[in-house]
């Protein structure tokens, strides 16, 4: 008998390790964001400090009727400084 309850605690030993390990990457932010970026979703460019990223968490700014993207807002507003400066 002792056997028998020497395997069932092995057993779930085995299955809590089992679980600990597939919630460990999902408790991730950052492979969060490595999975969604590589998932086939839109890239779009900063023209500021030509970084790429997900459409979904860009800075979106709109400059003279036209959607620029950015990585921070930051960039969205030195853009803005950059071009109202180009036009007198
Ligand atoms: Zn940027």
């Amino acid at each position: 008998m002792k056997v028998i309850i020497f395997i069932i605690l092995i057993y779930l030993l085995y299955k809590i390790i089992k679980t600990v390990r597939q919630l460990k990457p999902s408790g991730n932010k950052y492979d969060q964001f490595q999975s969604s970026s590589s998932s086939g979703e839109d890239l779009v460019e900063d023209p500021v400090c030509h970084t790429y990223v997900p459409l979904s968490q860009a800075y979106k700014k709109e400059i003279s009727g036209k959607n620029y993207y950015f990585c921070s807002r930051q960039c969205g507003e030195k853009y803005q400084l950059e071009k109202n400066n180009q036009t007198p």
